[in-house]
């Protein structure tokens, strides 16, 4: 891995005379981090908070000859809304609630509204998102941006599933409306587009509605990956939600085991007060752990266990709680506590300091993800680089024409990065890739950082990259739209370079 800037800024005078560009104010000029703390960028940040205020940075762009990477909250692990040395496009103050139909559970909404705000304006009125991702940190417009999906992917498909239309604007000025009907081939490629088509702007979605606040969650632990593969596809007709854990350092027989959670939807009548477990204080996630310890602390009582010997300890206490006192356990827990368990613990990713971390994500068929998930697990053991963190997902295939779904699983990997391992971690990575791309596997531009063009090509076909080269000429024609992940894997064929 390398990053994709340096870490000392450049100074502005530097820049635009190696560049040739027309001048930005130096007050724009920031430094802009992944969520993994592994990659960053200077750029000139502008956040304005009206598409009057979008279309100015468009014409601001074009007047300076900049490219716009466009970013939501910036909880992409890689450099997905990265934009070295030119202009980030940060949509957080486009946050305001358009319209809201309690009766049909529509709503309108601009891209900067967070996933928090949605569920905490429409649960009260028993609605909740039909698709949440494991944070709630992260806004709508880069919600639809990567077509997230969550842990009823195999049920519900990503939140572009649910979307009934949005407004784009493109760097022209032109504002399409999309929908399946009205310019579809747009909508289809626009969501999970990685904002290189326009920027949503107006963003209307249909919410799911829920009787009670509650699931019921039952928990178990599997044994190997054929084990929890076996309970997921036994599972995946009756459950609203599956997500497995499986812990990395185990060998041998039980190479791949774990623990599964699958919730279920509360009918009102198994809820003795709806009212009261759909409030949203009731669906809070606590401000301590067990009642004493403060959140914002925990994360550096957890920096001494992350290392190699602290995480196989923990991996294997998690296991054995699991195996043990936790087994065959029914809970009822509020949506927020069910769906956004890595936000127990803010700034959970700081333990990861100095050199932060990645993620590897593949999704690959049922049918090959026990081998293949098998054999990148091994080969993380043979580079001697285990992952701190596995989470195992059912998916279905969606119509999307950039998707990450497939008719199978996926599992993501968390990998700390050392000063030591960096050079054997990319290696590794590749090995991941090719691992998965013989299952038939894809990825998942939200987590990458280390696929190269070929590999994306190879996922992707020929036949999509020339399809979504084609819209892109339509509502982007000069390439002014550009992120450090879209130079990486499609410079030729999106960016004119
Ligand atoms: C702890 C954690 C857990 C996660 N869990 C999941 C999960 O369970 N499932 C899942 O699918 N993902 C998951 N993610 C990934 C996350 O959902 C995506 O990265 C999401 O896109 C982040 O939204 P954001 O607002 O931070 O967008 P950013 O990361 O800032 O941007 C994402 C993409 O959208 C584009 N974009 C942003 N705003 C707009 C706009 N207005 N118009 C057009 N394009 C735009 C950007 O250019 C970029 O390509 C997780 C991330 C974290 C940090």
């Amino acid at each position: 891995m390398e990053d994709v800037s340096a870490v000392t800024a450049p100074t502005e005078a530097q820049i635009d005379k190696s560049a040739g560009f027309h001048p930005l104010p130096a007050a724009n000029l920031e430094r802009v981090d992944s969520f993994g703390m592994n990659l960053h960028a200077m750029s000139y940040v502008w956040r304005p908070s009206t598409v009057a205020g979008i279309h100015q940075v468009f014409a601001k762009a074009r007047a300076t000859g900049r490219k716009v990477g466009l970013r939501g909250a910036g909880r992409s692990y890689g450099d997905a809304s990265l934009n070295c040395e030119q202009i980030c496009l940060d949509l957080t103050r486009m946050n305001r609630v358009l319209s809201w139909d309690p009766q049909s559970g529509i709503i309108e909404i601009e891209p900067g509204v967070t996933l928090r705000q949605l569920w905490q304006y429409c649960v009260g009125d028993g609605w909740w998102p039909p698709v949440v991702s494991g944070t709630m940190f992260v806004t709508m417009g880069g919600a639809l941006g990567m077509n997230y999906h969550g842990k009823n992917n195999f049920q519900a498909g990503p939140i572009g599933n649910h979307v009934l239309d949005f407004d784009l604007v493109t760097p022209t000025g032109e504002l399409l409306t999309c929908s399946r009907e009205v310019n579809p081939d747009i909508f289809h490629a626009a969501i999970g587009g990685f904002g290189m088509l326009g920027c949503f702007t107006r963003i209307r979605i249909q919410m799911k509605h829920v009787e009670s606040g509650h699931l019921s969650v039952y928990a178990f632990s599997t044994r190997n990956f054929a084990e929890i593969i076996r309970e997921f596809e036994a599972r995946m007709d009756r459950a609203d939600y599956l997500v497995g854990w499986i812990d990395c350092f185990a060998t041998g027989a039980m190479l791949g085991r774990g623990a599964v959670h699958e919730a279920k939807y509360l009918h009102i009548a198994d809820d003795p007060n709806p009212q009261q477990s759909l409030r949203v204080e009731n669906q809070e996630l606590p401000d301590t752990i067990l009642g004493l310890l403060p959140k914002s602390i925990v994360w550096r009582f957890l920096k001494p266990f992350t290392n190699n010997a602290g995480m196989r300890l923990v991996n294997w206490a998690k296991y054995w709680s699991s195996a043990t006192i936790g087994n065959r356990k029914t809970v009822r827990q509020s949506h927020a506590g069910f769906a956004f368990l890595l936000d127990y613990v803010p700034n959970w990713k700081w333990v990861y300091k100095p050199h932060g971390f990645l993620q590897f994500q593949s999704f690959v068929p049922a049918e090959t993800a026990e081998k293949c998930f098998t054999s990148q697990i091994e080969a993380c053991h043979r580079a001697g680089i285990v992952p701190y963190l596995g989470v195992f997902k059912r998916h279905k295939k969606d119509s999307f024409l950039m998707t990450h779904g497939v008719n199978g699983y996926s599992f993501a990997l968390d990998f700390a990065i050392t000063a030591r391992n960096r050079q054997r971690l990319h290696a590794l990575t590749r090995e991941l890739t090719d691992i998965a791309l013989r299952a038939g596997g894809r990825f998942y531009f939200a987590k990458d950082s280390t696929l190269d063009p070929v590999s994306a090509r190879a996922y992707l076909g020929e036949d999509t990259i020339r399809e979504f080269a084609r819209m892109k000429r339509r509502c982007d024609p000069d390439g002014m739209l550009h992120t450090e992940l879209a130079k990486r894997l499609f410079a030729e064929d999106l960016l004119n370079t």
